[in-house]
């Protein structure tokens, strides 16, 4: 059966002069608004990347030309998604390398840096932030800012047992924190 259009009606200045329902229910569907398309019509050219890695997102502990570094990048299609349960997963490998109160630095601004960033701040470290472009110049600006937490993460070579469940426990953290908004 075909669905039928609602067509509502505006701006009728007489009292009682309101189309009947049945009126309404048999009107003819509004063509189209012709569009106007061409390349001169362009205001705006918005171009973001996902940093994928075939084996799903770095988090890493390593020193590092004598400074201690957690490494954090390489979410995909998923950072929006990951990224308060994969700051907190990156925290803990700080708690490895620097107590509470001391001085840390996050690079980058996007959703990864940011997350970080305050993440470890509510740990009680003592944050600054470094970043070449600030929001809304970075890619995470871009960004859909949709739930997808397995948007090209990983290919399906690397995604184990072990890697999955790590997934998953980053994925339901950050959902958490999500649902806390
Ligand atoms: C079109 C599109 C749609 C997407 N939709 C979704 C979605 O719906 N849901 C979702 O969960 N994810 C989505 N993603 C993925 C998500 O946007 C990315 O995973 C996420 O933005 C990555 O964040 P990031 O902080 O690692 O990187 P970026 O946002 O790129 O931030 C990197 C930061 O590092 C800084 N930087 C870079 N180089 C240097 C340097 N040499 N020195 C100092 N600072 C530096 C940059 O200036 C920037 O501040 C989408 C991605 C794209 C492209």
């Amino acid at each position: 059966m075909q669905r039928r259009q609602l067509i509502l009606a505006g701006g009728t200045a007489l009292a009682g002069a309101l189309p009947s329902a049945r009126a309404l229910d048999f009107a003819a569907p509004a063509p189209p608004a012709p569009m106007r398309v061409s390349a001169d019509r362009i205001v705006d050219i918005a171009v973001g990347i996902r940093p994928f890695r075939a084996q799903g997102p770095r988090i890493e502990a390593q020193r590092l030309f004598g400074k201690r570094v957690v490494h954090h990048y390489g979410h995909g299609g998923s950072g929006w998604s990951l990224s308060w349960g994969s700051a907190q997963r990156a925290l803990s490998l700080v708690r490895t390398l620097a107590r509470p109160g001391e001085r840390i630095a996050v690079i980058g601004a996007g959703a990864i840096g940011l997350t970080t960033a305050r993440t470890a701040q509510l740990a009680g470290f003592n944050v600054r932030l470094y970043s070449r472009d600030r929001p809304p110049q970075v890619h995470s600006s871009a960004a859909t800012g949709l739930w997808t937490p397995d948007s090209r993460i990983a290919t399906d070579a690397h995604a184990n047992e072990a890697w999955a469940a790590d997934w998953e426990a980053m994925a339901r953290a950050s959902f958490k924190v999500h649902q806390s908004f």
